[in-house]
């Protein structure tokens, strides 16, 4: 007889609304949580910008308005976020749709890297009085017959699986659809560059603190930061073991980090076709190409030198005339048009021109593009019902798993499955 009714792999925001949602029902389930990293909780930890409107982190092909808001509003109830003002939303409204673009109004709450950190020790210390059992420091490698788990360090045995390993996770959550014969499509991916810049010079960020601009040709801005905010790069390591970085941004709610600068991402999506099999392979080309031409890191150019078609050098940023040091210090100087797609620059660069008719500012040549921002997601699992089961009790959620795309979404995703469990 196992002796987990429900075994979760994964802390992030879907694992432990799907501990959150079961417990909330079944008190008396036994529930064991297993995370790879010595500390929780997934991509709660980075930044904790929510987002609280459909589509905002809800693939359309598994949510409409109805169902996400029916989700949120559970959500809601256990994160209870304080959700910012906006002003002046109107004028940057009417601003866009002059141009065929669409600046949506987002319910968002933030609380900042360290925030989250807060966030994250109270949800964990609230399911761990509820009896939820967390195993740190503990790498699942895969699923065998007869409902077992197997990790790094033991076999275990469970009645139902539910898997969210997240994004960077993609490569264990398709093991195990491979090993399960669970059928899969290829995802779409999301490429494009972040936007560093003094926040002077993006307004916008005062009156909405993560402004979703949707632009033509499938771009948007994603993950905006301000007042204490920073470039980061994350790792990823290909197929063939290959290590590369892609960027991201987060900001701080400490006041000693304010550094009065904003980032955002401008992202295009897009899904490969017949002939080429992988979306996600083109992106860890891509991603290994950027990083091969950066000497093993990623690249930045200047505004002002890219417009001028020409490198950006580490005298650019060391002699800088503009008062704009980045924060993303590993970068390395250079020419992103020489790796950026054709296509994807020519919607990016599009699209930044559009942006600064509406925000007037991001155009000036001090402002820092890095290259690349990459959004992988997993293959997409064939679920053979709508709470995420891929094969008779694994449930696969999150981000990894393609169901969401964003901390909202991924929690929503978590509490979807675990209403299949209850089902059953
Ligand atoms: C730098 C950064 C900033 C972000 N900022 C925001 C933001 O402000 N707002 C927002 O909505 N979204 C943001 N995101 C995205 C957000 O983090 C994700 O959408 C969300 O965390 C997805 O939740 P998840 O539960 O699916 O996966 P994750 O949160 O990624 O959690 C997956 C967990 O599974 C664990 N895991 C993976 N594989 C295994 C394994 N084999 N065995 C055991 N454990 C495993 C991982 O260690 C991880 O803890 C950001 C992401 C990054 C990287």
């Amino acid at each position: 007889m196992a002796k987990w009714d429900c075994i979760i792999v994964g802390t992030g925001p879907a694992g432990l609304g799907a501990a959150f949602a079961l417990k909330k029902s079944k008190p008396d389930h036994k529930i064991l949580i297993i995370d790879k990293e010595q500390y929780s909780t997934g991509g709660l930890r980075n930044d904790c910008k929510m987002n609280f409107n459909f589509p905002i982190g809800f693939p359309i092909e598994y949510w409409n308005k109805e169902s996400a808001e029916y989700y949120l509003a559970q959500v809601t109830e256990i994160l209870k976020p304080p959700i910012m003002d906006k002003y002046r939303l109107d004028v940057y409204q009417k601003r866009a749709e002059k141009l065929n673009v669409t600046l949506l109004n987002i319910k968002q709450s933030h609380l900042g890297t360290d925030g989250g950190l807060k966030l994250i020790k109270e949800l964990v210390s609230t399911l761990k009085e509820k009896g939820v059992e967390f195993s740190l420091g503990e790498e699942v490698k895969n699923v065998a017959d007869n409902n077992i788990l197997i990790t790094e360090k033991r076999e275990i045995e469970y009645k139902n699986l539910i898997v969210a390993p997240g994004r960077k996770g993609f490569k264990f959550l398709q093991n195990i659809m491979n090993t399960m014969d669970i059928p899969y499509s290829d995802n779409s991916i999301d490429i494009g560059i972040r936007i560093e810049l003094h926040e002077a010079l993006y307004p916008i960020v005062k009156d909405y603190y993560d402004p979703k601009f949707i632009f033509p040709e499938k771009v948007r801005t994603f993950c905006t930061n301000s007042k204490a905010a920073y470039v980061v790069q994350e790792k990823y390591i290909s197929n063939d073991g290959v290590e590369y970085f892609s960027v991201n941004g987060h900001a701080w709610s400490d006041v000693s980090k304010v550094n009065n600068l904003a980032n955002f991402a401008i992202l295009k999506t897009f899904k490969l076709t017949e002939p080429v099999a992988s979306g996600q392979k083109f992106a860890e080309i891509i991603g290994l190409q950027a990083n091969l031409c950066g000497g093993g890191h990623p690249i930045m150019q200047r505004v002002g030198d890219f417009r001028m078609g020409k490198r950006s050098k580490v005298e650019t940023f060391n002699d800088d005339l503009y008062d704009l040091k980045p924060t993303l210090k590993s970068c390395t100087p250079g020419d992103i048009s020489l790796v950026v797609p054709y296509k994807i620059m020519k919607s990016i660069w599009m699209s930044m021109k559009l942006l600064d008719t509406i925000i007037p500012g991001i155009l000036h040549p001090s402002t820092i593009m890095y290259y690349p921002e990459i959004k992988m997601y997993g293959n997409k699992p064939v679920f053979i019902d709508d709470n995420f089961q891929a094969k008779k009790n694994i449930y696969l959620v999150g981000d990894g798993a393609g169901t969401s795309r964003g901390i909202t979404g991924a929690w929503a995703s978590g509490i979807r499955a675990a209403e299949g469990i209850l089902k059953s």
